[in-house]
């Protein structure tokens, strides 16, 4: 593929910047379908071979994990009262409200739910329908103008859910993803907060739309000291029956969890590496307990309903270290060892 040159990168953001400001926004559709397809950018994860089309059923995991962080109730402004948030101008929105039945039938285990083939399936396939019959032709329509910079369309809708990408498209997306990201979360809040404006109250609703600490993983505290004999993947020294889990890829470069991106680490491991990429030895160690334990992992991530593909996963690690890199980023060594990325990252890990 041709890397889209300076100025077609310039015009996708623009194109992306118009879309989010100008387009009509009634419900957040657009919102999820966008970070749906940024994240599926990385996840393809190769310039060379990144695929034409796309049936928009491999959108609806990205997808729906996005609303089932944001189906709970919360506590608003008034005291001893709990409600969901407003998610549309008129009616909430089917698959919000199909993902709060879920929600509660599966005590908020999106796991427990996947390990249920069938409702898995249905809420899937429900999704990918919605996703065609309506934000998939309307994401790029702004006032009298289609502003085709993510894929190809006409005015008339889509016939099926196969869509085609514009050229560059997906290379845009993953090159400026935290860009991409910003905006659109950025636009996704100030919808839901105008929305909700009489009674949010003390909510951190950046927080409660985006964070990840709402999600539950049972068994994978115990997956995880299986795999790695008890120890802190970076200092190597045991953690007893304590220990935090930590995501590999910070939450905060890429927001889809996947079951290789999980490390047994010491809480105290785990809040000095923060936000920051590991050094290469910690990338070595890591890759290869996932090599080493490759089947075993993948066998109980399954059992546990724990969404898990260490290509997807691999993808997503190559361009986090090459963005890290090209912007010269400092990697977590140990605690208070920091030190700047080199190219010697790629060596214990692509070999
Ligand atoms: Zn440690």
């Amino acid at each position: 593929m041709k890397r889209p040159s300076s100025s077609d990168q310039l015009r996708f953001l623009t194109g992306l910047q118009r879309i989010l400001e100008e387009g009509s926004f009634v419900a957040t559709y657009k919102f999820a379908l966008l970070m749906a397809l940024a994240d599926f950018a990385i996840q393809a994860g190769q310039d060379e071979v990144d695929p034409e089309e796309l049936d928009v059923f491999h959108l609806s995991e990205n997808f729906i994990s996005y609303y089932w962080r944001q189906a709970l109730p919360y506590v608003t402004s008034r005291e001893n009262d709990r409600k969901y948030l407003k998610m549309a101008t008129g009616s909430q929105p089917v698959i919000f409200n199909q993902i709060v039945q879920l929600h509660a039938l599966y005590h908020g285990s999106l796991p427990a739910l996947r390990k249920n083939a069938n409702d898995w399936h249905e809420i899937k396939a429900l999704v990918a329908d919605t996703i065609a019959k309506m934000p998939l032709w309307k994401l790029q329509v702004v006032g009298p103008d289609l502003v085709c910079v993510l894929y190809k369309q006409s005015r008339v809708g889509y016939q099926g859910r196969v869509l085609e990408f514009v050229p560059g498209a997906l290379f845009n997306l993953r090159q400026h993803y935290d860009l991409v990201r910003g905006l659109v979360q950025g636009a996704w809040l100030r919808h839901v907060r105008r929305l909700n404006a009489a009674s949010l109250g003390e909510i951190d609703l950046d927080e409660f739309l985006f964070g990840s600490e709402r999600s539950t993983w049972p068994g994978l505290r115990q997956i995880l000291r299986d795999v790695q004999g008890g120890s802190c993947l970076y200092c190597g020294r045991g953690v007893g029956d304590a220990g935090d889990i930590d995501h590999f890829i910070p939450w905060s470069r890429y927001p889809q969890d996947l079951g290789h991106n999980f490390v047994l680490a010491h809480a105290t491991c785990n809040r000095s590496k923060s936000d920051l990429l590991a050094s290469p030895a910690h990338l070595a160690n890591w890759h290869k307990r996932n090599m080493v334990h490759g089947e075993h992992l993948s066998q109980r991530f399954s059992e546990k309903g724990i969404l898990h593909d260490y290509l997807k996963t691999r993808h997503i690690t190559n361009w986090a270290y090459a963005q890290a890199e090209s912007v010269g980023a400092q990697l977590w060594y140990a605690k208070n060892d920091l030190r700047p990325i080199d190219p010697s990252w790629r060596g214990g890990w692509n070999g």
